[in-house]
């Protein structure tokens, strides 16, 4: 498929960032800013301020997404939210498996097949994240590693529900460092992604699939990222965090 027919989608990972008040802020900037956007444009901030950011997108085209979600409905899983509360807000994204979960929260490609199965069953879109880290690279396992971490993070993840699920390609060394994966870089991997998908689900899936890339993608590179073949939008940190370069970043993947 060609990818232009592919949806893109820009999504911003505040991560732990933003009081509610800061981000209606933000939201309030950022809304005049991309209300023309040719993509998907979603943020992701905290739990405390999806109310917020909720009531501040009413009526425009910013969707909004969580950074986690648990895979139990309800019960004594302290510090935890499940995707059916996100459901019932009104949220319609959720971030899963993103690597500093893995790195700093214990997140395993088990407990994200998890997550992302709970995620899917509530109706929410998945922005499933997979990426090596240095070592791995270097080690030359970048593909076999990414490969294995979308199996198993779609295993029991029938193809139907595949139409919610976006996939991030975001390489641990090129996340909050300023150091960017180049764009041959990130298309070689996120084509092993789509190869992963066809073979799982058959071509027709694989193409429908967007693959972000994300890695430090800021205005100046944003362009040249999403201008490869299988790169199909972004996941953005840091400038998601600063209206007028994350609206860069948006207005490039038109
Ligand atoms: C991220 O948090 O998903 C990310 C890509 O961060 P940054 O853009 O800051 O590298």
């Amino acid at each position: 498929m060609n990818k232009a027919l592919r949806p893109a989608v820009i999504a911003g990972n505040w991560k732990m960032n933003k009081t509610p008040s800061e981000a209606k802020k933000l939201v309030e900037e950022l809304v005049p800013l991309v209300k023309d956007a040719g993509c998907t444009v979603v943020i992701c901030p905290p739990f405390v301020d999806l109310s917020v950011a909720l009531e501040a997108t009413k009526g425009t085209n910013i969707k909004v997404g969580a950074q986690n979600c648990h895979y139990e409905k309800s019960g004594a899983f302290t510090g935890e939210v499940s995707a059916s509360m996100l459901k019932e807000m009104g949220v319609e994204y959720v971030i899963i498996g993103h690597s500093e979960r893995r790195t700093y929260f214990g997140e395993t490609d088990v407990t994200v097949n998890k997550r992302t199965k709970a995620a899917l069953a509530e109706g929410l879109k998945v922005i499933l994240c997979v990426g090596e880290t240095l070592e791995q690279r270097e080690q030359g396992i970048t593909a076999e590693l990414v490969a294995m971490q979308t199996i198993i993070a779609l295993n029991g993840v029938s193809a139907e529900e595949m139409k919610n699920v976006i996939i991030a390609y975001e390489p641990v060394w090129a996340i909050g460092s300023g150091k960017t994966a180049t764009s041959a870089q990130a298309n070689e991997v996120n084509a092993v992604i789509r190869a992963t998908l066809a073979k799982l689900y058959g071509e027709a899936v694989a193409d429908a699939t967007t693959i972000q890339y994300g890695g430090s993608m800021n205005a100046a590179n944003a362009a040249e990222l999403l201008s490869q073949p299988d790169v199909d939008g972004g996941l953005i940190g840091g400038a998601s965090l600063k209206p007028a370069d994350f609206a860069a970043i948006v207005a490039a993947a038109k």
